[in-house]
């Protein structure tokens, strides 16, 4: 068997995967940046570093998080056995804990005394929130005044962890506005703060480090796979907003040609309404927020709108590594439609009593989807990036909507 060379798929020294990544910053930033650089540099090479980050993820995460044969889903689509890696059963139910427990420790070490971040529908917020009250940081979090009324629970969520949330009334008062008021106190204050940002994303080494915190998911799923089944899984799925829980899942197994690795964008009202966030599948080049990768965008180079049911994937980019990987022909990336997700999420609740988060639903419709193809004996690892419960009242709503 030829195997992949992982380090192909690695960015070079300045962040570049092919083609892709690097630090295209404004002059403001590039100083702060290249601290955060530097700093990482050290950090990950630092043994007692990354043993604090490993005893954290054990005793406050709950790592290892399980690899759950869902032996009733895979009996009644009759075909793979489907694993579930149960990201969904971390503190904070949800992936992101892993990479803002890192930002959080890295912050410390350079000495930051606050952690500063956008959000949008507030998942980084208060992951981040999280990580910052354990460590003794202040945080402070910026958010489009439209998204502080439409993400009630998660703005409280963030105060009762002591964080500082900032709405920003500029503009069109959302994501996109948020991101640029947070960079500018960043930028004003960086002796003092640390940008946590909330994917793999942004400028380097944030798309590298971000991942690193994140592998650890993938170096589980690999030995628990191994120990139960005695084998490589056949095929692995994750769904990709900025591309972490997948980049997370998919860096242990890059260098086995014989593991099939497919990430889900989502496809939302479906691809030729408009109405979407499949950057990998209908973006053009460009670059977004410090970083050359794919974009969903207009004629003039300005971020598209974007839509999908889950709102952690409703970003108009992507984390350079994916284009990276899709152009190396490693990873190939599908989209499911808001619909599919929908019945993904219902199936997933009745048939397993396991609630998914609508983001996770995305990588389940496409298990269902791949699994019925595939032999008995074959096995697919699905992503369970996150729980369901913040999404109960939404879908509740749309199936009443449906009758
Ligand atoms: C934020 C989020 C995602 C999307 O982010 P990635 O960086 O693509 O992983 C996926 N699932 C859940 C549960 C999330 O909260």
């Amino acid at each position: 068997m030829t195997n992949f060379n992982e380090q192909q798929f690695l960015a070079d020294d300045e962040g570049n995967f092919g083609a892709y990544g690097g630090a295209h910053l404004p002059p403001f930033l590039v100083e702060p940046i290249a601290e955060v650089r530097r700093a990482y540099d050290e950090a990950r090479l630092d043994p007692e570093f990354m043993a604090e980050y490993e005893r954290l993820l054990r005793t406050y995460v709950g790592r290892p998080s399980l690899l759950y044969h869902a032996e009733n889903l895979s009996r009644q689509l009759g075909g793979a056995k489907i694993y579930l890696k149960r990201e969904d059963l971390n503190h904070t139910g949800a992936h992101k804990i892993n990479h803002c427990l890192g930002e959080a420790l890295l912050a410390k070490r350079m000495g930051k005394k606050k952690l500063i971040a956008e959000t949008g529908a507030g998942q980084h917020g208060v992951a981040l929130a999280t990580a910052a009250a354990l460590m003794g940081l202040d945080c402070e979090i910026h958010m489009g005044r439209i998204d502080v009324e439409k993400q009630h629970p998660n703005v409280l969520r963030m105060q009762l962890l002591g964080a500082t949330v900032v709405p920003v009334d500029e503009g069109g008062a959302s994501l996109k506005e948020a991101v640029d008021s947070a960079f500018a106190k960043y930028a004003e204050h960086y002796d003092e703060y640390f940008f946590g940002i909330g994917s793999v994303v942004g400028p380097h080494p944030y798309p590298s480090m971000v991942r690193d915190f994140q592998s650890v998911v993938g170096r589980e799923a690999r030995e628990q796979i191994l120990e139960a089944e005695g084998r490589l899984p056949d095929v692995l799925v994750a769904c990709v907003g900025g591309g972490s829980n997948a980049l997370g899942l998919f860096s242990a197994f890059l260098g086995d040609e014989s593991v099939r690795i497919v990430g889900v964008e989502p496809a939302g009202k479906g691809l030729a309404s408009g109405r979407h966030a499949a950057t990998m599948t209908l973006g053009t080049d460009g670059v977004l927020h410090g970083m050359r990768t794919r974009v969903l965008q207009d004629e003039a180079g300005n971020p598209a709108p974007v839509h999908s049911i889950a709102s952690g994937l409703d970003y108009p980019g992507v984390g350079p590594q994916h284009v990276h990987l899709a152009d190396q022909g490693r990873v190939e990336y599908v989209s499911v439609t808001d619909d599919q997700t929908l019945d993904a999420f219902q199936r997933l609740c009745r048939t397993e009593g396991i609630i998914p988060a609508l983001e996770s639903s995305h990588a389940v419709a496409q298990a269902i989807e791949m699994a019925p193809t595939m032999s008995p004996d074959s096995i697919l690892v699905c992503n369970l990036s996150g729980r369901g419960d913040k999404d109960i009242d939404y879908v509740a709503e749309v199936l009443a909507a449906r009758g």
